[in-house]
C-alpha cells in the first residue's frame, strides 16, 4: 500500500516555498519579513551535563567549523534586562518561546527565567531538557513545579532508550549521574499530565540504539504504562562534512546513522500505526502517526537545507535564537544573522 505521505516524503524541500505561508514586517536592526509560526528559542546556557556523542546542540556549531563556546553577558541583572527588553520589543510578533541549551534546567538562570517568561502572555512555552534535574529542588521546589507554576505547555525529554544501561551509555554523564532514569519518568510523566503539561519523550535514532520499528514499538509500549501520549523519534540531522570540525562526533554520526525513509517504509505496512498528517518546514520534515491513542511524530532535518533556504531568501526570519551573549539571532550562531545586536 502506498503512503499517504510517500510524494511529499521524497520531494521534501522542494515543495517547502515560505512565499506561501502568513510573513508578517517587522522592523528589527533592519526591516525583515517574520513566518507567522515563529518561534522564539532561548538557548539559556551551553553547558550540559550530559555528554551525548550525538549533541545536536553541538552538531549546529561544529558544523560550521565553529568551536562550541559561547560568550556570555557575565552580570545575571544585565542579562536579564536585555533578555526583558528583547521580549518586550519582539511582543507584537506573539511568538511561541523555547528554553534550550546545553541543559536550560542547571543554569543558575533558570528559575529567574522561567518565571519572567510567566509575566509575558506568551502563546505557548516549551522546554527541552534531558530531563536528569527536573525532580531536583531549587529553594524549597522541584524544577518541575517551576514549570508548572509558570505554565508551560509542554515537556520535551530526551531519552534514547527505554532500558537505562543502554541509555546511559548512549547519554552518559561524566560526573557519574544516572540521567533520567525510569523511575524518574515513572513519577514526572504522570505528575506533568496531571498537572498539565504536556510531556513527550524525544527519541534519536541510532544503530546503537532504537533503530527500527519493532525497537519504536517497544519504546512506545514501555512509556505508553506510564501514560504518555506523545513521542518523537528523530533521524540524525544532516550536516556539511566540508566545514564539520569535529572528527570523532562526525564518525559516530555517519557510522550510527538510522535512515527514516527506510523506516517509514516499515511503517507504511504496519497496521497499528494510523497516518494522521505530515508538515513541512523550512530545514525538517515531520510524519505524525496515531499508535494506539499515542502520538508518533518523526523528524528528519537536513542543515544544509537550512542555510541554502537562509541564504535564498535573507530578508525572512524563519525562527529567532536569543543567545547568551545578549543577541537576537536569525541562527543558531551568536554572530551570524543578528536581528536585534546587543551593545553592551
Ligand atoms: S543531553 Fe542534549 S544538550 Fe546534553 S549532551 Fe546530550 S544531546 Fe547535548
Amino acid at each position: 500500500m502506498s503512503s499517504t505521505f510517500e510524494k511529499i516524503r521524497y520531494t521534501r524541500q522542494a515543495d517547502f516555498d515560505i512565499k506561501d505561508k502568513e510573513l508578517i514586517d517587522f522592523q528589527f536592526d533592519m526591516p525583515k519579513k517574520v513566518y507567522g509560526n515563529c518561534n522564539l528559542s532561548i538557548f539559556v546556557d551551553d553547558y550540559c551535563n550530559a555528554d551525548c556523542k550525538f549533541c545536536v546542540a553541538q552538531l549546529r556549531y561544529e558544523n560550521k567549523s565553529k568551536i562550541y563556546k559561547k560568550e556570555k553577558i557575565e552580570d545575571d541583572d544585565e542579562y536579564f534586562r536585555r533578555l526583558e527588553e528583547v521580549l518586550a520589543k519582539i511582543a507584537p510578533l506573539n511568538v511561541s518561546v523555547s528554553l534550550t541549551g546545553g541543559e536550560p534546567t542547571i543554569s543558575p538562570r533558570f528559575v529567574r527565567i522561567v518565571k519572567l517568561l510567566n509575566k509575558y502572555n506568551i502563546r505557548k512555552k516549551t522546554i527541552t531538557t534531558n530531563g536528569s534535574v527536573l525532580l531536583k529542588e531549587i529553594a524549597g521546589k522541584r524544577i518541575i513545579d517551576y514549570l508548572i507554576d509558570a505554565k508551560f505547555d509542554h515537556l520535551n525529554i530526551s531519552k534514547a532508550h527505554y532500558d537505562d544501561s543502554i541509555n546511559q551509555k548512549l547519554m552518559p554523564y561524566p560526573c557519574g549521574e544516572k540521567g533520567c532514569t525510569n523511575e524518574d519518568l515513572s513519577v514526572i510523566i504522570p505528575y506533568a499530565l496531571y498537572k498539565g503539561l504536556r510531556p513527550r519523550l524525544s527519541c534519536l535514532l541510532l544503530k546503537e540504539g532504537i533503530h527500527d520499528v519493532p525497537g519504536m514499538v517497544d519504546y512506545i509500549e514501555f512509556y505508553r504504562k506510564f501514560g504518555i501520549d506523545n513521542v518523537i523519534f528523530r533521524e540524525l540531522m544532516d550536516y556539511d562534512e566540508k566545514t564539520m570540525i569535529n572528527l570523532e562526533k562526525m564518525r559516530y554520526c555517519q557510522d550510527n546513522k538510522v535512515r527514516l525513509n527506510s523506516v517509514w517504509k516499515e511503517v507504511d505496512k504496519d497496521k497499528r500505526f494510523e497516518p494522521e498528517k505530515n508538515i513541512l518546514g523550512y530545514y525538517y520534515y515531520v510524519e505524525i502517526y496515531n499508535y494506539k491513542g499515542v502520538a508518533v511524530c518523526s523528524e528528519s532535518a537536513d542543515l544544509r537545507v537550512q542555510k541554502k533556504e537562509k541564504d535564498a531568501n535573507s530578508d525572512i526570519v524563519y525562527e529567532m535564537i536569543f543567545h547568551p551573549n545578549g543577541n537576537l539571532n536569525g541562527s543558531w550562531v551568536d554572530n551570524e544573522d543578528i536581528l536585534l545586536k546587543y551593545n553592551p
